[in-house]
């Protein structure tokens, strides 16, 4: 399940790419964990670029998202809980401006505050993790792409970036939700390493921590990545693109039902679910550049304890250490 609208904006930005976009094919860790987790809702969403009603979760991941972001146009002393409660009400009058249906998801007021109350209960955690007066980010909503050998693309947009005096950098991003099982954990990692992989290709600097930071529960990630594993992240995503290939050129979009199928807005044209899906659009649109895909089923390997990082708020360098979640 997408954490933002965005997520899935996104995808539909790659599959439509303006003039600064590379014309090749191109993948977002989005669309990559869509196709791992069911190749039929990545033909939904990519393939037939079938609407989906906005989601109050998602919605409210935009939200909490957009506020942090402004929260760091603050002056470092004023970055207060106060100040992110202040920030929730002009930022929804933004979005809804911006897309007019998001004032449709509630049957009434009350519906809409207590969803408001959740995003605020989310921004107060947010500050029980992390204290901003101590942090200037060196980017935040950071666009970012790469070409591989392979010719494809990597995009997609980084939450923050932060980087120390000594050079070192921390990708972070924000999770509404929260944090997953240990078991889960390399689906949830698989995201950043591709972003890890896109700087170190960009920048020729491997990250030297990934932190996601799960407000829905309270939790922090840590995770130090090394050389050997991003060349792993790079082989499984060439490896994804080509199944992906494989499934556009044979029209095989298989369904794979899961706990995901909970939240599928496609269940009634699913087959799993006794739908028939609409006829694939006009075969000259496999030929057409595809777009990423999200994070799913693949068999990612699983963060090994050494690496994991678990490091107080350090200005000068980012310090890697032992344990994960907070
Ligand atoms: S309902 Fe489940 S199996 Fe069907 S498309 Fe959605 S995620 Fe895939």
């Amino acid at each position: 399940m997408s954490d933002t609208l965005a997520e899935h904006a996104g995808d539909l930005e790659a599959v439509a790419p303006d003039d600064a976009t590379p014309r090749g094919p191109s993948l977002s860790p989005s669309r990559a964990a869509d196709f791992m987790a069911c190749p039929l809702l990545y033909r939904f969403r990519v393939i037939d670029r079938l609407p989906e009603p906005p989601s109050p979760a998602a919605a409210r991941g935009t939200l909490v998202h957009a506020v942090l972001e402004r929260l760091f146009d603050e002056p470092a002393a004023a970055r207060t809980p106060a100040a992110a409660r202040t920030l929730l009400a002009p930022q929804w009058d933004r979005l809804v401006e911006a897309a007019p249906e998001l004032a449709d998801m509630f049957d009434d007021d009350a519906q809409r505050h207590a969803w408001i109350d959740e995003a605020a209960l989310m921004l107060d955690r947010y500050f029980t993790l992390e204290d901003p007066t101590r942090i200037e980010p060196s980017y935040r909503e950071m666009s970012v792409t790469a070409l591989l050998e392979s010719g494809l693309t990597l995009r997609g947009y980084i939450d923050r970036l932060d980087v120390a005096r000594t050079g070192e950098l921390r990708i972070v991003d924000y999770k509404t939700g929260a944090a997953p099982r240990e078991e889960y954990e390399a689906r949830a990692l698989f995201q950043m390493k591709f972003y890890a992989l896109v700087l170190w290709r960009t920048r020729g600097t491997i990250p030297r921590v990934l932190q996601l930071i799960y407000l829905g529960n309270g939790e922090i990630m840590r995770y130090a990545p090394d050389e050997a594993d991003l060349l792993a992240t790079e082989r499984k995503i060439n490896a994804l693109w080509q199944a992906i290939d494989r499934a556009r050129t044979s029209g095989d979009w298989r369904p794979r039902p899961s706990r995901l199928c909970e939240w599928c807005a496609f269940q009634a044209i699913c087959p799993v679910y006794g739908g028939t899906p609409p006829p694939l659009p006009d075969p000259e649109q496999a030929d057409q550049p595809l777009p990423d895909l999200p994070a799913g089923d693949l068999a990612l390997p699983s963060a090994s304890p050494d690496q994991r990082v678990s490091d107080p708020e350090t200005p000068g360098s980012f310090v890697p250490a032992r344990r994960t979640v907070i």
